[in-house]
C-alpha cells in the first residue's frame, strides 16, 4: 500500500467512525426526547393528582378532560367510601353531606324564587361513570340560564347541572336521610354563586354552591319531565357515552309539588374532593316516580362495565352544625306545638306571620 492509499483508508476510516458516531448521538437524542416526553406525561400524570382539580361528577368540565378520567377511575369509587378521607384530605372535614336529618331549628326563610326554570334546550346528558348527568349545552345563551334566589340564600345562584344517586333496590338510593329513613333515590340540582363566576371557582368559598336535594320515591304516576329524562337513558348506557336532548326539558317540573318547606344545612359535594363548599337544601316532599322508571337507572353501567347501582355516599356525622327547616307556611312557631303546649306569646306571633304571610 503506497502513501496515497494509505491515507485515503484512514480517511475513510474516520469517516465511518463519524458517521456512526453522528449515529448514536443522534439515536440517543431521541430516546432522550422520547425519555423527556415519558417522564413529562408521568409528571402529568403523577401531579394532576385527583385532589390538584376540581374534578368531581358534579363537574362536566372535569369529566371531560381524559387525563383525569383515568386518574380518576383508580382514586374512587363508591365500593370504599371509607377510602376517600385517606385519599382526598377534605373529604375528612367537618362539614361533610350528606347527612341524616334528625333535630332541626325552625327559621322564617322566605320563599325560593326560580328564574327560568321552564324548558331547557338541547340539555347534554353523560354518563361519567358515577352517575348520569344532565348539562347546559356550552351554546347556552347566559340570559337564558335557569337561576334560584331567595329561599335563605344569600345571593343568586345560576344552575350548572342536575344528576342522580341511586339504589340497587328501593330500599336505599337516597344520600339524605330524614328520621334514619332512606329513600329509592335522590336528584340534586346544581347551582352556584354568581359573585364567583364559575362552578369551579365557586368550590373554594363557603357559600360556593346551593345544591336542591330533591328525594326520590315509588308510586303510581311520574311526571313528564321525569319521563323524558328516563328516555335519554338507553343512549348513555355505558361510561362515557354522551347524547344531546332533541326534547326540551322544564327543571320547574323536577321539583316537588311543594317547594315551600325545606332543610337547609352547611355541607359539602358527595363525592371527591367533597368541597365544603355547598349550602343545601333539601326538600321535605319527595317527588314520585315508577318502579319500572328506576330500573332504567339500574341497567347503566359505570366504571369498568360495572352495573351503576348504590351511587349514594353513606350519611357524615352532623357534627357542630345544626339544620335549619323552614316550615310550610313559613312561620317558625307551628312545628313547635307538636312539641311543647303553646304560649300566648306564641300564639300572638304565629297568627301575626300568617297574616303577613298572606300578604307577601
Ligand atoms: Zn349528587
Amino acid at each position: 500500500m503506497n502513501g496515497f492509499s494509505a491515507a485515503l483508508f484512514k480517511y475513510l476510516v474516520v469517516l465511518f467512525l463519524c458517521c456512526r458516531l453522528s449515529q448514536v448521538v443522534h439515536s440517543s437524542s431521541i430516546k432522550n426526547t422520547e425519555k423527556i416526553k415519558e417522564i413529562e406525561t408521568t409528571k402529568q400524570l403523577v401531579f394532576a393528582k385527583p385532589h390538584d382539580a376540581v374534578h368531581t361528577h358534579e363537574n362536566p368540565w372535569y369529566e371531560h378532560q381524559p387525563i383525569f378520567r383515568e386518574k380518576d377511575t383508580q382514586s374512587w369509587s363508591y365500593s370504599n367510601t371509607e377510602a376517600w378521607p385517606f385519599l382526598f384530605p377534605t373529604c375528612a372535614g367537618d362539614r361533610q353531606s350528606p347527612v341524616n336529618i334528625e333535630t332541626i331549628l325552625l327559621k322564617d326563610y322566605s320563599k325560593f324564587y326560580f328564574g327560568n326554570y321552564g324548558g331547557i334546550n338541547r340539555m347534554v346528558v353523560t354518563n361519567n361513570g358515577h352517575t348520569v348527568l344532565f348539562s347546559l349545552p356550552l351554546s347556552y345563551s347566559p340570559e337564558s340560564v335557569p337561576y334560584i334566589t331567595g329561599g335563605g340564600l344569600p345571593d343568586r345562584y345560576n344552575f350548572f347541572q342536575f344528576h342522580f344517586h341511586w339504589g340497587s333496590d328501593s330500599s336505599q338510593g337516597s344520600e339524605h336521610r330524614i328520621d334514619s329513613n332512606s329513600y329509592p333515590a335522590e336528584l340534586h340540582l346544581v347551582h352556584y354563586n354568581t359573585k364567583y363566576g364559575s362552578f369551579a371557582n365557586a368550590t373554594n368559598y363557603d357559600d360556593g354552591l346551593a345544591v336542591l336535594g330533591i328525594l326520590i320515591t315509588v308510586g303510581k304516576s311520574s311526571r313528564s319531565a321525569f319521563r323524558t329524562v328516563v328516555d335519554q337513558l338507553s343512549k348513555v348506557e355505558n361510561d362515557g357515552d354522551e347524547t344531546t336532548m332533541e326534547k326540551p326539558i322544564s327543571l320547574n317540573e323536577l321539583l316537588p309539588s311543594r317547594i315551600t318547606s325545606f332543610f337547609r344545612y352547611s355541607g359539602s359535594l358527595t363525592t371527591p374532593n367533597c368541597e365544603q363548599s355547598v349550602v343545601w337544601t333539601v326538600f321535605d316532599n319527595p317527588i314520585v316516580v315508577l318502579e319500572d322508571q328506576l330500573s332504567v337507572f339500574r341497567n347503566l353501567k359505570g366504571k369498568g362495565g360495572l352495573i351503576l347501582v348504590n351511587n349514594f355516599r353513606p350519611t357524615q356525622p352532623l357534627e357542630r352544625r345544626v339544620i335549619t327547616y323552614r316550615s310550610h307556611t313559613g312561620c317558625n312557631v307551628y312545628r313547635n306545638w307538636l312539641l311543647f303546649p303553646p304560649r300566648i306569646k306564641d300564639v300572638y306571633q304565629y297568627c301575626i306571620c300568617r297574616l303577613l304571610h298572606l300578604f307577601m
